[in-house]
């Protein structure tokens, strides 16, 4: 059975006090909770990842990287490789953010290079891609999301798919308050399911997660995560506040 998550991407936000206070209220918040079937992971920077995984540990919260490098070291000036987060406990990583994408020029064959070497670790991967609100106008959005699906895990073994998280972001929802309608997000999951399905088996697609993302909160997450093929979300600004973090995770 595929599990419902839901996960925290703290982009560039809280110094290392404030990343330490938000998930140390974010696991008091969901020590007595019952979470079936769930899981909830936060992405702080990286400043703050070991600290917070430290904190983390042994909890219900899961901590994740919001990037790495596909070398292993060397000359990368700014840059963290898998092995490095592994050392510091980091086991999920986010690859393909559209804010990675549009601001730091990453390429699929980047992220399909990342993805490799990811798996190499033995790391999960929040797979991210989405179209732009041009796109969408111009009918195009199942097309970007196949094309950027097939060239970032397409050429992946059936078995690596254990190791795959997907999360559909429509760009123009990201950050804007705009969220894609239920019905949307449902009509988009159900054809990156088919496309799975179609490339690999009905099993994998059956049992991949796939999260939608694009300003969820507290008060839309209920119907959005209510769709068939929406397993959860990955959330910006509605992560940074405890409460409503707490609040998306028992939205199931
Ligand atoms: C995101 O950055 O992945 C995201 C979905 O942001 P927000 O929830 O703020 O739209």
């Amino acid at each position: 059975m595929r599990k419902q998550i839901v996960a925290g991407n703290w982009k560039m936000n809280n110094d290392l006090e404030a990343s330490k206070s938000l998930v140390k209220k974010i696991v008091k918040g969901l020590k007595k909770e019952k979470l079936k079937n769930t899981r909830v992971i936060v992405a702080p920077t990286f400043v703050s990842l070991a600290k917070v995984a430290n904190k983390a540990k042994g909890t219900k919260v899961e901590v994740a990287a919001q990037n790495m490098h596909f070398e292993k070291s060397g000359a990368f000036t700014g840059e963290v490789s898998a092995e490095m987060l592994k050392s510091v406990g980091v086991k999920i990583v986010i690859l393909g953010h559209s804010e990675r994408r549009e601001y730091f020029g990453e390429t699929d064959a980047m992220l399909a290079k990342k993805v490799d070497a990811a798996l190499a670790n033995n790391m999960e991967i929040i797979f991210c891609f989405g179209e732009v609100l041009e796109e969408r106008k111009a009918n195009k959005h199942f097309d970007v999301v196949e094309s950027q699906i097939r060239n970032g895990l397409f050429h992946l073994e059936a078995s690596a798919w254990d190791s795959i998280i997907l999360a559909y972001e429509p760009v123009w929802a990201i950050g804007t308050g705009e969220t894609a309608s239920p019905e949307q997000a449902q009509e988009m999951h159900a054809f990156i399911r088919k496309i799975v399905a179609d490339e690999f088996n009905d099993d994998i697609a059956e049992n991949v997660s796939i999260l939608y993302g694009g300003s969820v909160n507290p008060g839309n997450a209920k119907e959005i995560f209510s769709k068939e093929d929406v397993d959860g979300g990955l959330i910006g600004g509605a992560a940074l506040n405890a409460e409503n973090f707490i609040t998306l995770a028992k939205s199931f």
